[in-house]
């Protein structure tokens, strides 16, 4: 199968879509970390100031990324589609990338845990993974992944001004495309505030539902 999450930032889609690659062996495919690697000015700093990247480049990066042949039994899709403009790219390229099932998931959380998520968030230059020096996901030994052993970083648009922006931006443009995926009945809704493992738990109960 293939997951999309769509959320509020902070809902945790990063962790718990390792936690899914780690069981199941889906690649994870992350938009920002697509667009992280992209050696361009211009991009940088619309990731720095948490502003939509320009639809061309994602959809180049998407077709190149879910092309190659570790995406042909599933996938795990993070970030994307997150306006109305993207639903057609989601529908052209994501939806056929091989021939399973399509599932969105949506991680609710309330603005607060968000802010505070964002705050306490490290990530792993080095394998991606992501911790959290404030919540249950702490690394064992604060700023050092415990995966690879390289240093943890904050990213640079992990600050709160960042933070409101884009979730003024869910609200205008992200929460329309759910509700576009609501009328053709294709979204779960799960709780993202509690635990990653609660989480994680009502998770694998929506992939039990499906053998592809
Ligand atoms: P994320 O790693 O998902 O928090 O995304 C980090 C940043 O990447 C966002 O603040 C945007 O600047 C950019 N970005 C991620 N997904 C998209 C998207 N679907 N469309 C445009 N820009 C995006």
């Amino acid at each position: 199968m293939n997951i999309t999450f769509i959320s509020a930032p902070a809902a945790g889609k990063g962790l718990i879509s390792s936690m899914i690659n780690e069981k199941y062996g889906f690649p994870h495919i992350s938009i920002g970390d697509l667009l992280r690697s992209v050696d361009d000015e211009k991009v940088k700093k619309q990731l720095e100031n948490g502003e939509f990247v320009d639809n061309r480049i994602i959809a180049r990066l998407l077709s190149e990324r879910l092309s190659k042949s570790d995406c042909k039994e599933g996938f795990i899709l993070d970030g994307f589609p997150r306006n109305m403009s993207q639903i057609s790219i989601y529908e052209e390229i994501c939806e056929k990338a091989n021939d399973k099932k399509n599932v969105i998931i949506v991680l609710d959380i309330p603005k607060e845990i968000g802010e505070m998520r964002i705050l306490g968030r490290r990530v792993c230059l080095n394998c991606g993974n992501v911790f959290n020096e404030m919540f249950e996901s702490k690394p064992k030994v604060s700023g050092i992944c415990d995966h690879c052993g390289h240093k943890l970083v904050q990213r640079t648009d992990d600050n709160l001004e960042v933070y409101e922006h884009r979730y003024d931006t869910f609200l205008k443009e992200t929460k329309p495309v759910i509700d576009y995926f609501e009328t053709k009945g294709k979204v779960y809704h799960v709780d993202g505030s509690k635990s990653s493992d609660d989480t994680f738990r009502e998770i694998e109960k929506i992939i039990g539902g499906y053998n592809d």
